[in-house]
Formats: C-alpha cells, structure tokens, sequence
C-alpha cells in the first residue's frame, strides 16, 4: 500500500507594530530585558481595559487581501480561556468565528522533481487577529543570564545546587504582542510543498512590511497536521492525482517547528512514523500532538491538545465588534506589488530566467535596487547610443545588458557581498554607480578581471566607478591592446605627421596622440598613446 501525505498549516505571524495589540506597550519587547515592556493591561491587571491597535487591524486586512481572502463586513474577538503561567489573564483575546478574513488562495510554484507537481492553489480558510502570551523558558538549570536580578550575589555553585530541580522562567515582554493566525485548508501534499508554501508566506509578509517573519526569531511560528491518506497504486499516475481510498489518519499536530529546513524534516519524520503505524495497524486512528526535537531529529509526544469546546469560547465584552468594509476598501488602495506578480514581471519585463527572477525578488530591497539599476542602464544607453528611438535603442540591447547584469550581480557582486558580510541594507554602492561600471564593462572600458577590483573597490568605498579606474590605472593596462589598434590606425592615416616625427619634430608626435585622443573619445590613455606611438614608430625610424 502506498500513502499520500495529507498537510494543512497554521501560522502565527508577529505583526512589527510600534505598540502592543491592546495597550501602548513597546512592540519591540524581544530586544529589552525581560518584563519591561509591560503594563497593567497586558499584564491583565484587575479593571483595565483593552484599546484595539488600528494599524494591526489593517495590517491584518491588508495580509487576507494579500492571500486573496474574502474581508467579511463585520468581525469580532472572543476570549479563549485557559490556565497557564505565560497568560497573566488567564484568557487570550482572539476570534473563534468571525475572524478577519476567510476563503483566500496562495498559487505555489513548487521546485519539485518531475513527476511531483510544480504548481498548487493552497486554500486559505481563514485569518484571525489576537494577542500574544508571554515566553517561557522551561526546564533551565539555572536562570537565563538576564532573568537573575536578585540572584546575583549568591556564589555561582550555591546558585546552581539551589536549581538544580529544574524551573521555569516567565518573560512578559511579549504578552500583547499583536498576531494574525493563518489557517490553511490541509491542500498541501509534501513536506516541500509546506516549506515552499511557508517560504512564500515569509516573502509576501516581508512586501507587505507587516512582519520581519524571521522564523528563528519566532515571528512567523508553524504548526503542521499531516495525515496519511492510502492511494491505490497505480504507478502510471503522480500520487497527487491517485484518489484516495478514505482512512486519513492517524491525525498529527506538529509543533515546535523554528526554520524552513525543520518543517521539512519533521514532516518528513512523521510520514515515516505513520508510514509504520499504518503498516501495523489497518487504520490508526489515534490523533496526537507531537513536537520536533531538533537535536535527536525526531518528533515527540507532547500533552494532548484542549478541544475548542475546552477553550470555553465567549464574546470578548470589553470590544465593540469591527466593522471591516471601509477599511477593506482604504487598505486595497495601498497593496504593494507582491512577490509572485514581480517574478511573473521580471521574467516578461527584463527576460530574466525564472530562477534568476526568483532570487532577484526574494527581498523587496533587492528587486527594487535591480530596478532602478536597470532604469539607469536604459538612461544611459538612449544617451549613449545615436540610432533610433528611445525604446529602440533599448530593445536592441537590452538583452546583452540584462544578461551582464545578471552575471555581475547574482554571481559576482553576491560573492563580494558574502565575502564581506555586506547586507543589501548596508550595500554603498548605488544603482547609479553600479549601472555606470556595467557600463564600463559594456563598452569595454575595463575587463573583466579589473571589473572585478572595481567592484570590490566599489563595494569597500562606495567610490564612483570611473574615479576607481582612474585612480588604480585600470582601464589603460586592460585596453592596451585596443589602444594599439587606435594608435596603429593613427599612423596609417596620417602619413605627412609620421614622416615629420621621422624626420625629428617631436610636434608632430602630440599631433598624433590627440588623433589617438579623438578616435577614443578621450577613453584612451595619453602616455600609453605615446608609448605605442613612440614603440610602433621606432623599427620605420632606423
Ligand atoms: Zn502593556
Ligand atoms: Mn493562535
């Protein structure tokens, strides 16, 4: 028997508001020592009351826009109650069943071997907007370095026997902390699929710049349900296209999933586990929730989930309910270009391959830095060239120019910028500059292995492309060779000034370099001009 992994999704993503969701707290509580970054609000005081965070609201519109949900006229938060440390008020603002937005739709393109399928629509079913709990620190020895305050004074050995018995520490900083929630319908059939979905979502919370969604940091947090589906095996069909025979069991939670790179691996562990139950067992049937070990590399047994009913859901009585029309309408109006529209863009726009697009639009900096390069470099080349209209011009080089700048940019610059540990954020050189040493490589001005010093000079200093080339002497030693063919021509038209300066005018020989000069449009150098001259004219002169 084989078996189709059946995957949906939860996500949590952490909204980089200034302010918390329901108090003016500092958002930014992860970079501040524990528990300062609170109030009697989201510490869940006696008497306070809860103020909705504007921005998060549209934030989390503009998100369910994005993943093409639908926004329902009206939403409303509930209170889901439960009993734990890292929640002061023993419930959770949330939504339970009028959340933000509902039935969206993410396209996926999956990098998948042939024979699996590269396209997807993962169906949204629905976002919801809430607060975050607090981080807890479980099962430490000892205090986290910045939580020990009162401790200090105890001798480093005291401190430790005195712990030995396992604690957990409490850090408030991120209780209120605004989230959306996003659910997916269980569409995905692969644990690179769920990456790749995941991936996707990153890029488009990043364009929206409504989260950092660094899964390290816990801004964008996973949970994965995956089941097994058995499909009869028909080998002449892709699995995904084999209907299913019933049975999707046994039913997985997953959590704990902190990088891309664990999502794959924890599901992929878990369709191994439940490969093996099947296997034993007809039909398990036993639905558990299970975390990822990433040290061991397994998935582990964790305290079974509290069903919904458990949560006691009711109407949270201290919001007025949202009314989401006008806000859906104004939010609309302010939807940046999304990554997978500038893909599809570059490609038909620029004729990038869809691998280049694909890593040229991954940071929205980027692919506007790409943007404006190109700008340049159509600027200049109208400038440059004198046949034609403007779009002629640069249709006709168009494609030479996006081929270097795909070389120097994605291979060579890259390469600098990693070797130098220089983000796109702290990158010195600008557009204008980089287009203008494209230029230089275009017109052969400097070659390639100069271009490379250039450009790492470039990157150091910021300094303008030709000032560089000027001040190293790089462009004369690399175009000797064409400056021998300028000076050679020199010579053969003009045989009146040859024979003068055969004949010992040394005037005659500056008549001859500003002929050089003129031919080169003042790129060659002078005293390499002479040179050649004086080199090419010595042998005639015997
Ligand atoms: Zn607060
Ligand atoms: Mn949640």
């Amino acid at each position: 028997m084989q078996y189709q992994p059946i995957i949906g999704l939860e996500i949590h993503v952490q909204l980089k508001t200034k302010s918390k969701l329901f108090c003016g707290c500092d958002n930014r509580g992860e970079d501040a020592p524990p528990n300062t970054t609170v109030c009697p609000i989201c510490m869940g005081h006696p008497g306070v009351l809860p103020v909705l965070n504007k921005q998060a609201l549209d934030w989390g519109v503009l998100a369910g826009l994005a993943l093409n949900c639908a926004i329902p006229e009206k939403a409303k938060f509930d209170r889901k109650n439960y009993f734990y440390p890292d929640l002061p008020k023993a419930y959770q603002i949330s939504m339970y069943d009028e959340p933000i937005a509902i039935n969206g739709l993410l396209p996926l393109e999956i990098p998948a071997p042939k024979g699996d399928r590269r396209y997807a629509d993962i169906r949204i079913t629905r976002i919801h907007l809430e607060e975050d709990a607090a981080k807890m620190i479980h099962n430490s020895t000892s205090p986290p370095l910045n939580l020990r305050g009162g401790r200090e004074g105890l001798p480093p050995e005291r401190s430790a026997a005195k712990l030995n018995g396992l604690r957990s520490y409490v850090d408030f900083n991120r209780a209120g902390t605004p989230l959306i929630e996003i659910v997916t319908e269980p569409d995905l059939r692969s644990p690179l699929e769920a990456k790749t979905f995941l991936q996707e979502l990153r890029r488009i919370m990043r364009y929206l710049n409504v989260s950092d969604a660094d899964m390290e940091k816990g801004h964008l947090r996973c949970d994965a349900n995956i089941s097994l589906q058995p499909i009869l095996a028909t080998p002449d069909l892709p699995s995904y296209v084999r209907g299913g025979t019933g049975g999707l069991h046994p039913k997985t939670e997953l959590k704990n999933i902190n990088s891309f790179r664990a999502v794959e691996r924890a599901l992929q562990y878990e369709i191994q586990r439940q490969t093996k139950l099947w296997e034993a067992d007809a039909s398990p049937k036993i639905p558990t929730t299970r975390g990822w070990n990433e040290k061991e590399g397994v998935t582990e047994e964790q305290r079974s989930k509290e069903g919904s009913e458990d949560y006691r859901y009711f109407r949270e009585p201290d919001l007025p309910p949202l009314l989401l029309h006008e806000i859906a309408k104004e939010v609309r109006g302010k939807m940046p270009e999304l990554p997978r529209a500038k893909r599809i863009r570059f490609q038909e726009e620029y004729s990038f391959s869809a691998s280049d697009a694909l890593t040229l639009t991954e940071e929205k900096l980027v692919a506007d830095y790409v943007e404006k390069t190109m700008m340049e470099l159509r600027t200049w080349i109208i400038a440059a060239e004198e046949e034609g209209a403007e779009d002629e011009k640069w249709g006709r080089n168009k494609q030479k120019l996006v081929r270097l700048f795909s070389g120097w940019f994605l291979s060579k610059l890259f390469g600098l910028m990693e070797k130098h540990a220089v983000d796109i954020r702290l990158l010195k050189i600008t557009p204008e500059n980089f287009a203008e040493f494209l230029t230089m490589i275009h017109a052969n001005r400097v070659s390639s292995a100069a271009g490379l010093q250039v450009l790492e000079e470039m990157l150091l200093t910021g300094a303008d492309p030709h000032h560089i080339v000027e001040e190293k002497k790089l462009e004369q030693v690399s175009n000797e060779e064409e400056i021998a063919t300028i000076v050679q021509n020199a010579i053969e038209a003009n045989p009146q000034p040859v024979a003068d300066f055969k004949a010992g005018k040394q005037n005659a020989l500056q008549f001859l370099v500003g002929q050089v000069m003129k031919t080169s449009r003042g790129k060659a150098n002078p005293d390499l001009a002479q040179k050649l001259l004086r080199k090419l004219l010595r042998p005639l002169a015997k």
